[in-house]
């Protein structure tokens, strides 16, 4: 870890998660340029930018599905060079993540394959449970709606109970109220099971909602603008936190920032 990144954090308190002068070019495009950042553990981080701003560039980074051009992501004090132990995934787009021929159960025990049958039985029953789809284990995706493709997919990333959960637009192709549900499950699953987690949005008020900690990406190529702690407090609610005065300034200042920024080397400040 850099000084710089390193002096903020007192003994033990050092992210779970650091990206350290992380830049990613596609031939002459410049996807990421700079970025500097850490994910604290057992907390809800969100990245929040722009559409080709390098969100989903960045999260292929840190799943080890891609590596940085120039730069270093540590995971548990490891160099990220391909999957990690312990990080689950889920994406936007759920019906492309899930399998079509298989019934709901099936779906979330395909990446428990290896496991003794009476452990996958029970980690498959668990984590659908805690997505609130009891009952629906042998319907196909294709009978269900949107939202609840998406729980299906966020059952099966909890099943293999991961560290560290990252979800790129999670909820970028389903309906406002849907979302709101949605969002609700993430932030009581998190609080219950105190996984670290990383969401990657370009909607603000979804930052603020489910943050502790907010990393707002500049247009690309993208640096770091600023990092935000989400003092607003837990647990929340759909009403009364977005109707926090609090919630509302913080909810103008990332606006602002996506908004206003040209030069946000200058201003940039990393904090944890
Ligand atoms: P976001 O997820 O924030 O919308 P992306 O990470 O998908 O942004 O893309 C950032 C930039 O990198 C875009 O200009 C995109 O076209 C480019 N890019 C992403 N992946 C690739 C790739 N595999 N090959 C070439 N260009 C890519
Ligand atoms: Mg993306």
């Amino acid at each position: 870890m850099t000084d710089t990144l390193n002096t903020q954090y007192a003994e033990g308190q050092a992210p779970e998660l650091v990206l350290e002068h992380v830049s990613r070019s596609y031939g002459q495009n410049l996807a990421v340029r700079d970025i500097t950042a850490g994910v604290p553990a057992h907390k809800v981080s969100v990245i929040v930018g722009p559409s080709g701003c390098g969100k989903s560039t960045l999260l292929r980074m840190i799943s080890g599905l891609d590596l940085p051009t120039s730069g270093v992501v540590t995971f548990e004090g490891q160099k990220v060079t391909g999957v990690p132990e312990g990080l689950a995934m889920v994406f936007q787009d759920y019906s492309r993540s899930l399998y079509p021929w298989m019934r709901v159960d099936k779906n979330v025990a395909f990446p428990l394959r290896h496991l003794p049958r009476q452990e996958r039985d029970r980690r498959v029953r668990e984590s659908i449970d805690a997505v609130g789809l009891s009952g629906r284990e042998k319907l196909y995706p294709w009978q269900m709606s949107g939202g609840m493709q998406q729980r299906v997919a966020i059952a099966r990333a909890l099943a293999s109970q991961p560290k560290l959960l990252l979800m790129d637009e999670p909820y970028a192709s389903v309906d406002a109220q849907t979302r709101a549900e949605l969002e609700d499950l993430l932030l009581e699953i998190q609080a219950e099971l105190g996984i670290t987690v990383l969401v990657v949005t370009h909607d603000i008020d979804e930052s603020v909602y489910l943050a502790d900690h907010i990393i707002v990406l500049s247009k690309p190529p993208s640096v770091v603008a600023e990092t935000i702690e989400v003092d607003l407090p837990r647990p929340r609610d759909q009403i009364t936190t977005k109707n926090d005065p609090r919630f509302v300034e913080l909810r103008t200042h990332v606006t602002r920032l996506l908004r206003g920024v040209e030069e946000p080397a200058a201003t940039a400040r990393s904090t944890a």
